[in-house]
């Protein structure tokens, strides 16, 4: 029985990783669950397990729970992420699922591996800004992190037992996200409904607004890199439409090492939650009587600037993907406020990265303070 500390339970891969836990009563054991926006979501999930923690957005809804659930430890704010992903410090076979949207889940996956815990990781912006950090502190700790990210998941599948060294390159495939039939004349007229129409994921705003623009791909390239210990011009983006290969893991022979399933986050957060062991769960098998084909294009950097300008902030290193990261977010919120269009999200991001002096290996304090500052800023010049 291992216990789960969940980061962003309301969320997509949240629910998904509670769906596993409820499947599996007797191999896992939900303890602490964090939520932010969704209350009553938070409320109906407490309310079916017996908790030790619950973490929520700001004093105010601590106070709302603590009436609910007496026996329960309520906390709030940036220290309760903190207390959750630290709490029972002794417990060695506890996991993390870190499953926070943006990078508000940096602090945390740093304080966790502080302690040594395992980590599942699905924040991706985590490694966007913070890679640097977070190899540095796996390997003073004992702590392991593991990717959900269903490309790099699929990549740790595939590197299962074979050594770093003989890898030649990592293909990352894409699906192309919502508007990958569009020209770029065409994306000036896009809808904020059009651009959360993902053609083969249900997953949260923000991620597939990332897909849409290739942002994602970007991150995940940062994010590979990191995980991997890879150069960047050995990994590579392809186009696959049908999301049927998750990624794939080309070595020294020439030998390609795919993994492919049915696009269901469920599978890879399982993979995960198991690991070492493999066992049934509930995504459904590949028929390739139905799949008939699979394509695959190159990725056209042109259609997707995004997608370069990530490859460049993370060469150039340093406090540039944190201006990224924190453009992006902030973009991507405006966006979905429908304050600006879908282009404006590009030359936001643009021009904060292009507009940075960038400091070499940024510490936590100066990665915080980068991200607030770009926010504030760009919340100020487009929120009106
Ligand atoms: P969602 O938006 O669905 O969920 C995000 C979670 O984080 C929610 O529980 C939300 O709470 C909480 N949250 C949001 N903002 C804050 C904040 N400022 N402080 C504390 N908690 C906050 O996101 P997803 O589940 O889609 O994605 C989570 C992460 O996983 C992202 O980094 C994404 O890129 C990555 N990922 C997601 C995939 C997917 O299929 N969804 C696939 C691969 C990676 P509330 O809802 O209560 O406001
Ligand atoms: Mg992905």
């Amino acid at each position: 029985m291992k216990n789960i500390y969940l980061l962003g339970a309301t969320g997509s891969i949240g629910l998904q990783t509670i769906e596993i836990i409820e499947e599996n009563p007797d191999d896992f054991n939900l303890v602490a669950i964090s939520g932010y926006n969704q209350l009553d979501e938070l409320i109906d999930i407490a309310s079916r397990f017996s908790l030790r923690m619950i973490s929520v957005k700001n004093e105010e809804d601590a106070n709302v729970l603590k009436k609910v659930f007496t026996e329960t430890t309520i906390v709030s704010g940036d220290e309760g992420l903190k207390e959750l992903a630290t709490l029972n410090p002794g417990d060695k076979d506890g996991i993390l699922v870190n499953a926070l949207v943006g990078m508000v889940g940096l602090r945390p996956t740093i304080e966790a591996i502080q302690i040594d815990r395992t980590i599942l990781l699905a924040n991706k912006e985590t490694l966007v800004v913070g890679g640097h950090l977070i190899q540095e502190l796996l390997e003073q700790h004992k702590s392991k992190l593991y990717p959900l990210d269903s490309e790099h998941n699929a990549i740790w599948q595939a590197l299962n037992g074979e050594d770093l060294a003989s890898v030649k390159r990592l293909i990352i495939t894409a699906s192309g996200g919502a508007f990958r039939d569009l020209s770029r004349e065409e994306l000036k007229h896009v809808t904020l409904k059009d651009a959360l129409n993902h053609p083969n994921w249900s997953m949260g705003q923000k991620i597939t607004i990332d897909s849409a623009t290739m942002m994602n791909k970007g991150f995940e390239l940062i994010e590979a890199a990191y995980l991997f210990h890879i150069d960047m011009d050995r990994i590579q983006p392809i186009i696959h439409r049908e999301s049927i290969i998750h990624s794939m893991v080309e070595f020294n022979d020439n030998s390609i090492i795919a993994q492919m399933a049915q696009h269901d986050m469920r599978l890879p957060i399982s993979y995960a939650m198991y690991y070492p062991k493999r066992t049934p769960g509930l995504t459904q098998p590949l028929d390739f009587g139905t799949i008939k084909e699979l394509h695959f294009e190159e990725v056209d950097y042109e259609r997707y600037p995004l997608l370069g300008l990530a490859i460049e902030a993370y060469q150039q290193g340093g406090s540039k993907r944190a201006v990224l990261n924190a453009a992006n977010e902030i973009a991507v919120s405006l966006f979905l406020e429908n304050k600006i269009t879908f282009l404006d999200i590009e030359n936001i991001v643009i021009d904060a990265v292009h507009n940075h002096k960038v400091i070499p290996n940024p510490s936590l304090e100066e990665i915080i303070a980068i991200d607030k500052e770009i926010k504030t800023q760009i919340r100020f010049e487009y929120d009106r």
